[in-house]
């Protein structure tokens, strides 16, 4: 890239961003030494085309949802949905958009490879799964305590956990579960032909884990299983109770002779799941209705960064008034018996949300521009821009010191991204490959503030030397580029590079 380029490239950019962007390519360098211009142009490249556009897409963001009418809309919001927190856990894939499934601040996501959170037996006489992942048990312990504190009263919320599978082109779907399906010598072809569903629900036995762990906190919570179509980037809710009663039965939950989008339209028939793709024959009037009362008359902008905190309040107002409206009989009454009415809501407004943002999305069958891997970078850490719709990162969710399995997940993730950013316009032999490892600075919370983001930086710090030893034969030659990135967790802005 020539001065000029260079020049241009940078002055779009936020000024936070750019400060963040010369730090960073300071201390690459730093790193790696003087090896001359070939590998100095690796770096300079990684940064400026990878992490630059990454880290200004977050700031751009966290601006605008810092913004009153975007709180005004995420705050009634809440008070709408009525639970005291909503959490989703989706995989690490690219493809699998936050937006397509919730409301920035409205839901927590989490983020792991194959949708998979960590979970253990308790040690007490009954057993029971509970949930042993750091980032996400404390996430909900802080939101448990805060209700009790506030509100006096049993805190009620809602998960969704589920695999993801492209039910068109099964092969092409969950990479972690093609992983995992194909280690023991079976082929991809057939390993995935049914999406490796039931794999998900096989190896992930803790879906019972966050009832569980909120419980012992005090709190009551509903876990739905949520799978998500790269297909047309529909839910399917409800193969986990299928899962189950077929395994009771001793028989497969699909059946075998046929393809997985027959077996899931007949289980839909059937009433056993709800697909939201179901849905939209019976809603798009309402939709449309509702979105030319907002003066709506396009297709919005899923991509585009510059109209994210519209796009959330159109997609959220209309899907808000369809719940209203719809009321409760094209839910299957399985999926709902003995919730609360706020639970219930919960459900309905993230089903129809769903309808509402693939219909106002424009979002077509295997004609949409996340059926491939849009992937341009990892991101690993507690915090960072997860909500990006233009440069989207590949997540690993972690908190505090990387464990040997957050290890394992991010040389998983940087497998794959070798094969996926070539596709993405990457040549790799010009460009190294981003590594931000982040760290979340709470300081508000805490009284000694110095103390705190010391200690969040010694830590960040130590995350990254962790990365760099792993990768450090591409460290050396440019081709990895590893740095640290410190987030304020209430302005979600970066901070500084470590
Ligand atoms: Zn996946």
């Amino acid at each position: 890239m020539s001065k000029e380029n260079i020049k241009k490239v940078m002055s779009q950019f936020d000024p936070l961003s750019r400060d963040l962007i010369e730090d960073a390519c300071e201390k690459a360098m730093k790193v790696t030494g003087e090896k001359g211009a070939q590998h100095k142009m690796m770096v300079w490249n990684g940064i400026l085309r990878r992490f630059g556009p990454y880290v200004d897409e977050g700031v751009k963001s966290a601006r605008k949802f810092g913004s009153d009418e975007y709180s005004e809309f995420k705050d009634g919001m809440r008070e709408f949905l009525g639970v005291d927190g909503v959490g989703v856990v989706l995989c690490s894939d690219g493809r699998v958009l936050p937006m397509s499934v919730v409301d920035y601040g409205v839901a927590k996501i989490s983020k792991r490879p194959g949708g998979i959170p960590e979970t253990r037996r308790s040690t007490g006489p009954e057993g029971k799964r509970v949930l042993c992942d750091p980032e996400i048990k404390g996430h909900l312990a802080y939101t448990i305590e805060k209700s009790l504190r506030e509100k006096g009263k049993e805190p009620v919320m809602v998960q969704f956990i589920g695999p993801h599978f492209n039910s068109e082109n099964p092969v092409h779907g969950c990479g972690a579960a093609k992983i995992e399906a194909t280690s023991r010598g079976r082929p991809a072809v057939t390993a995935m032909r049914l999406g490796a569903v039931s794999d998900f629900f096989e190896r992930f036995d803790g879906h019972d884990a966050f009832d569980n762990t909120i419980k012992r906190h005090g709190g009551l919570n509903k876990t739905f299983s949520m799978a998500h179509d790269i297909k047309d980037q529909s839910l399917t809710f409800g193969l986990k109770e299928v899962y189950d009663r077929a395994k009771s039965e001793g028989r497969n939950m699909f059946d075998e002779y046929k393809t997985l989008p027959e077996n899931l339209v007949e289980l839909n028939m059937k009433g056993n799941i709800l697909m939201t793709s179901g849905l939209d024959k019976k809603f798009v009037g309402d939709i449309d209705k509702f979105a030319r009362a907002r003066g709506l008359e396009k297709f919005l902008q899923i991509r585009n960064p510059d109209f994210i905190d519209s796009n959330i309040i159109h997609i959220g107002s209309i899907a808000r008034q369809l719940t209203e409206k719809a009321g409760l009989d094209w839910m299957p009454g399985h999926l709902i018996e003995g919730l609360s009415d706020e639970q219930v809501r919960v459900f309905a407004y993230h089903a129809l949300r769903n309808v509402v943002y693939r219909k106002l999305g424009n979002i077509k069958p295997n004609n949409h521009d996340l059926i491939d891997h849009p992937e341009e970078l990892i991101r690993v850490g507690p915090i960072g821009a997860a909500h990006n719709v233009r440069t989207i990162p590949f997540i690993e969710s972690t908190s505090g010191t990387l464990n040997s399995k957050d290890v394992e997940g991010v040389k998983a993730l940087y497998g794959l991204s070798g094969d996926i950013y070539p596709n993405n316009g990457i040549d790799l032999r010009y460009e190294g490959r981003v590594i931000v490892v982040t760290g979340k600075y709470s300081g508000a919370r805490h009284l000694d503030e110095r103390r705190e983001i010391w200690g969040v930086e010694s830590e960040t710090r130590t995350n990254v030397a962790c990365l760099r030893r792993e990768f450090d034969e591409g460290v050396r030659n440019g081709e990895t580029i590893i740095m640290g990135v410190i987030y304020d967790e209430k302005t979600k802005l970066p901070i500084k590079v470590v």
